[in-house]
């Protein structure tokens, strides 16, 4: 047996993860999370969350914005233009395939490998014609590629012209809301502002099960910083800590073998500023933690064509799967001002933040006055609105006047040119205006949760199971009477409750032989299971056992919560065993 077998196996029967809506026959890219993966996913979110936000609190906030969002957002993100992958129709059956998976999925069953990221309509179609590819389902000829786009579209209320998309990112609420949350933070940067949320994409063929989703969770960060000062100040934490990368030039060489270099190096060696390199690092030890080692990770660089459009830098953080081989489970893009300087200038509000100069200096502005005859003339007794309305936003107006533009409209008023007056005059100043660069780092829980659920299958030949981490796997004790004696079972749930109530998952279970119960515990990663047998009532005593060990002590019933806590932070069984005055009982 495999290791992605046994997940496959445990995933569906101990209710980890299934396909959705199965009663009605499914559908791609839609999965149920059962208990266990909820609560495993839960872990996987806090410890982000341990990672990532918590030891910064300083600079790092958390949001929750709508998952529905109006049109206008996705045009000024580029979404509507960009965020498109090209669909294939068989000309025969009238079936449909995402062209690239299409091309790639032949031409590896012939041992042949292409790039094809970036890679235009007709481009890929000349690949098709080249190897003469055809239909998978029956044979068919293939038409031309077109672009589909990945939004999912609805109406926002009764209207059928007031268009929303599901987001596809997180990240478009937290650079719509900026002003607030610039306000929040002081008008200082560096700020970072993450959130985790659900997200949707309409792939053209979900497939390989958690790994291409219709509907994910991200875990994203939008660090804002100021582009003349991309320090980060927390760099020196993770300057030396190793991280495997394929630095761009490498990928254009053809080359994907990693070279391990430290946070330092890489900034040393212009492949990533300190924000983006100070992530990277995070993020190798975020997954050495969860059970995946250095040497199974590699920071892939995007080539410019291969890159989402509003990225100038990116690498995805790739994990070695047994069962697909490289999977992207992070993705870090180097956005710059491209989504902030967008929604500005589609939305008319100003998205900047001020500097302060060295030396104070004169700037000439183009200042706006309002001509109240021609703007009474056009707006009767409602000029009182209009005058404030261009009050507010003399930035764009002087802006779109001064570029011979003849109107303007803001907040639902048209404004001519000669209802205003524009004046040049000089200031003194010593501040600058700037829009603030992002460095992104943007995670998908569901890879993670597959690609921790592969790393910890261990499958042995007497015993098969899941060596999670402690603090991510979903039960953290068992308890587990060795026979069910009234006496035992009252000890035993009652034991269950203490945990519960002091916030510690577990599991009760009096049902079958104690081998078998300590196979079940051990499948779904419970790293500890407490047995009540014959001395319990006699001196208040009860067994634990070590998942990975399966080596037992004996100690106090009433030191078992501060047990499983110290195991639920990360302790290891036999220094928490010492400290607890647990006594060797039994060695595996
Ligand atoms: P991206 O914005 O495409 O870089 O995606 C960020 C992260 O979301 C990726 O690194 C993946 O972990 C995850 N992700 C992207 N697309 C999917 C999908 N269709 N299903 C599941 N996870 C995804």
């Amino acid at each position: 047996m495999q290791r992605s077998e046994l997940v496959a196996d445990i995933a569906v029967r101990r209710g980890f993860y299934w396909p959705s809506f199965e009663i009605y026959g499914g559908v791609g890219g839609f999965y149920d999370y059962g208990p266990l993966g909820t609560l495993t996913r839960r872990n996987i979110v806090e410890k982000w969350r341990r990672t990532f936000i918590l030891p910064y609190q300083d600079i790092m906030i958390e949001i929750e914005t709508p998952v529905i969002m109006p049109e206008a957002v996705f045009e000024a993100s580029g979404h509507l233009e960009h965020f498109t992958d090209y669909v294939v129709t068989c000309q025969k059956c009238g079936r449909k395939f995402r062209t690239d998976h299409l091309i790639e999925d032949v031409l590896s069953q012939k041992g042949i490998r292409l790039s094809l990221e970036g890679l235009s309509g007709e481009q890929l179609d000349e690949i098709i014609a080249r190897y003469d590819i055809r239909c998978p389902a029956c044979g068919g000829p293939l038409g031309k590629s077109e672009r589909f786009n990945l939004l999912f579209k609805t109406n926002i209320g009764p209207y059928a012209n007031e268009y929303g998309y599901l987001r596809p990112e997180t990240a478009q609420g937290m650079f719509v809301a900026f002003p607030r949350l610039a306000d929040y933070m002081g008008r200082k940067v560096p700020f970072g502002v993450a959130q985790i949320g659900r997200v949707g994409r309409n792939e053209i063929s979900p497939r390989q099960g958690l790994i291409r989703l219709r509907e994910f969770s991200q875990m994203e960060i939008e660090l804002f910083f100021d582009p003349q000062n991309p320090h980060c100040p927390y760099f020196a934490e993770v300057e030396d800590m190793e991280v495997p990368i394929v630095p761009e030039e490498e990928v254009a060489r053809g080359n994907t073998e990693p070279q391990f270099l430290t946070a330092r190096e890489i900034v040393a060696r212009g492949h990533a500023n300190e924000w983006m390199a100070f992530f990277m690092a995070l993020s190798a030890k975020f997954l050495k933690e969860l059970g995946v080692p250095l040497e199974r990770q590699k920071f892939l660089g995007k080539l410019p064509q291969e890159r989402a459009h509003y990225s100038a830098k990116s690498y995805d953080q790739m994990v070695l799967t047994e069962r697909f081989g490289w999977v992207e489970v992070s993705g870090h893009a180097y956005r710059t001002d491209y989504d902030l300087s967008r929604h500005s200038k589609y939305s008319g509000h100003e998205m900047y933040l001020e500097r302060r100069l060295k030396e104070a200096r004169e700037i000439e502005e183009v200042r706006v006055y309002p001509n109240p005859n021609a703007l009474r003339e056009r707006y009767g007794d409602r000029i009182g609105e209009v005058i404030k309305a261009i009050q507010k936003n003399s930035q764009t107006i002087a802006a779109s006047f001064s570029s011979g533009a003849e109107r303007v409209e803001v907040e639902g008023y048209e404004i001519t040119r000669d209802m205003v007056f524009l004046k040049r005059e000089v200031r003194r100043t010593d501040v600058e205006k700037f829009i603030p660069h992002v460095v992104e780092p943007s995670f998908g829980l569901d890879r993670i949760l597959y690609v921790v659920l592969e790393s910890a299958a261990v499958v042995e030949d007497d015993r098969k199971y899941l060596r999670l981490p402690p603090d991510i796997a979903p039960i953290t004790a068992c308890i587990l009477p060795i026979v069910k004696r009234r006496d035992y079972v009252a000890i035993g749930v009652d034991l269950a409750r203490r945990l519960w109530r002091a916030g510690i998952t577990a599991l009760y279970d009096d049902e079958g032989t104690i081998g078998s119960r300590y196979a079940e515990c051990d499948e779904i990663g419970t790293p500890i299971a407490v047995t009540i047998d014959e001395m319990t009532p006699k001196d208040n005593t009860v067994t634990i056992r070590d998942r990975d060990s399966r080596r037992q002590i004996r100690i106090d019933i009433g030191k078992v919560v501060d047990f499983a806590v110290g195991i639920k932070a990360g302790g290891s069984f036999d220094e928490i065993s010492r400290r607890l005055g647990g006594v060797v009982f039994k060695n595996a």
